[in-house]
């Protein structure tokens, strides 16, 4: 590996650096893109919190086919207002190559999700578009699986990857919905130059569970958090119980500044 390789980013609001020289960068946002109000209202608040990517998604991968999918094309365009709204920096998933283009032109960042990680052909095609990407541990992958479906994207081209640790499976579903793996932080900093984000909301799948996960995240020196946040998570159309109140995430915001590097 040898030097930290960094992920920049340019924002309306500037320049937003992924990786170990820069301070924690946070991406926060609902788990979807429900309507333009909510969409715009979360990036304003979690923006004024110190977040400099806001996160939500248009295409999701729904355990089942009854569930939420997402508005698809129309959210990307209430990303487009919220990025306007807000300044910040956009981060959605694709989940198929053929929304590619139109999500490239919206988002700041890609994310190929979990369940795609080792999806080849995903990966190759994200690979070959000018965009960073962030790419979610598979539920049940390994961390070599995970380092070589980076590879994927970086073979094809595009040296901008970001990896998202998001829970893994683990034998114990009772307590929390994954098993937040944050000895990946030292493991992947022996393994691999790229950049580090946390996500502790998938990660444990309740919301009370979130900020000590950051905490824990930052002191393990992290590069990045992906924290959801909803203005009315009792309504939220998915992952409701995971999701911060956007007061929660100001004062997690303030409790995250405290330890080490700064947001
Ligand atoms: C998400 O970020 O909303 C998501 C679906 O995450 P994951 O792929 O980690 O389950
Ligand atoms: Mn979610």
């Amino acid at each position: 590996h040898g030097e930290a390789s960094e992920v920049a980013v340019e924002t309306p609001n500037g320049t937003v650096y992924f990786g170990q020289h820069h301070p924690v960068a946070v991406v926060a946002g609902p788990c979807s893109v429900e309507n333009e109000a909510m969409i715009v209202e979360t990036a304003r608040r979690v923006q004024a919190a110190g977040a400099t990517f806001l996160r939500g998604g248009a295409y999701k991968p729904r355990t089942s086919p009854y569930a939420f999918q997402g508005h698809g094309e129309s959210a990307l365009e209430l990303l487009a207002a919220a990025r306007e709204a807000s300044g910040l920096g956009i981060i959605t998933e694709v989940m198929d190559a053929a929304d590619l283009d139109k999500i490239v032109e919206v988002a700041d960042v890609v994310q190929v999700g979990a369940r795609n990680m080792q999806n080849f052909s995903l990966l190759k095609k994200v690979g070959a578009q000018p965009k960073p990407v962030l790419l979610k541990r598979g539920m049940s992958a390994t961390i070599e699986e995970w380092l070589m479906a980076a590879e994927y994207i970086l073979a094809a081209g595009n040296p901008n990857v970001i990896l998202c640790e998001r829970g893994i499976r683990t034998f114990d579903r009772q307590y929390a919905r994954n098993t937040l793996d944050l000895a990946v932080i030292p493991v992947l900093r022996s393994l691999t130059h790229l950049p580090i984000m946390i996500d502790p909301s998938h990660g444990t799948g309740k919301a009370e569970y979130v900020p000590a996960m950051s905490l824990a995240a930052l002191a393990a020196g992290t590069d990045s958090l992906m924290i959801e946040v909803h203005p009315n998570p009792a309504k939220a159309l998915s992952d409701g119980p995971q999701s911060l109140t956007p007061e929660r995430f100001d004062s997690l915001m303030q409790e995250l500044s405290v330890i080490g590097k700064a947001v």
